[in-house]
């Protein structure tokens, strides 16, 4: 199978990181099991252009470059590269594809193919289709921790394991979205 990886949150255990950093540079408490939505700034209750620009500025700069893998994604990951091919396809900004790149190829060596960010919030058009992409670019499985591009892969008939987290537990899963808790259960379930 050709299986699309999302980066923030699947890969990569981000978000405890920018709620540090949140907390620290705006004097706030928020904790991880907050998000209910993964609209941050119904979370922080400010306004979106506010919380997206504060994102970019984490992202940017060096307290980005702490984020650690997420536990048992780099195992499983060089379990499934033995029969699957491997992409990542992110939300992130283009401007930190290049960093993107680097700390995959550090923590992930030689296991994905291609790397793709789609802008979400931050280009004009609020960033590309992620379903659209997965279709282009021929995948089977989507792995991803939002429910939003799980709907748009389920319309071009692509399945998604969904990644349980505080911001998709109260989401109830169409047909094709399956919860998975942890990168064994995914390993197991494609191995
Ligand atoms: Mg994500």
């Amino acid at each position: 199978m050709r299986i699309a990886v999302d980066c923030d949150d699947v890969l990569a255990d981000s978000m405890p990181v920018f709620i540090n950093y949140y907390n620290q540079h705006y004097n706030k408490k928020f904790a991880k099991s907050h998000f209910f939505t993964n609209l941050w700034w119904d979370v922080f209750n400010d306004e979106k252009d506010a919380v997206v620009a504060r994102y970019l500025d984490f992202v940017k700069s060096e307290a980005f470059d702490v984020v650690k893998p997420i536990v048992g994604a780099q195992k499983a990951l060089r379990l499934l590269k033995k029969n699957h091919e491997l992409i990542v396809v992110t939300g992130r900004p283009k401007a930190i594809l290049e960093k993107t790149k680097k700390w995959a190829e550090y923590y992930f060596p030689g296991i994905f193919n291609e790397i793709y960010c789609t802008d979400l919030h931050f280009s004009s058009g609020g960033g590309l289709d992620k379903g659209e992409i997965c279709r282009s670019k021929k995948v089977d499985l989507l792995i991803d921790d939002y429910i939003e591009f799980a709907q748009e892969c389920i319309e071009h008939n692509i399945n998604v394991f969904l990644m349980n987290q505080p911001w998709n537990r109260r989401e109830i899963l169409p047909a094709g979205v399956t919860r998975v808790k942890s990168w064994r259960e995914i390993a197991n379930k494609l191995t």
